[in-house]
């Protein structure tokens, strides 16, 4: 699989490295990367395993969550790393507009704004 490596600053191959909790290995240098890298426009950089979007039962962020989706959609927030209960890594404001959602080869990149930023998603080795 195909990961942004954040010591060989490139996308390179990994492979998987564990039994019990696997992480994926950059091939090169050896260290290990997370899939989902969530990019805003000040350049603020958050890593995640995975990524959902959160569509909400009212209009404001900070009401409650409806329900937890795989694709994003305008209205829905970006959630890196949803756990049990409300503790996450990261949650961007509802998406106003997705400006481009592409793939090529292992890795999908999508680019939507928020109310006050924009952002690049990339999600690896989809
Ligand atoms: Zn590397």
């Amino acid at each position: 699989m195909k990961i942004y490596c954040r010591s060989c600053l490139k996308v390179t191959k990994h492979r998987q490295k564990g039994l019990r909790n696997p992480v994926n290995v950059c091939n090169k240098c050896d260290i290990s990367n997370m899939p989902v890298r969530l990019v805003k426009s000040n350049g603020e950089t958050h890593l995640g395993r995975e990524v959902k979007f959160v569509e909400w039962k009212g209009e404001e962020l900070g009401s409650l969550a409806k329900e937890l989706h795989e694709q994003p959609q305008a209205g829905f927030s970006c959630l890196i790393d949803p756990q049990y209960g409300y503790s996450y890594t990261w949650l961007t404001t509802p998406i106003k507009e997705i400006i481009s959602d592409t793939k090529h080869e292992d890795v999908r990149t999508i680019e939507f704004q928020t109310k006050n930023s924009s952002y690049i998603l990339y999600i690896y080795n989809t």
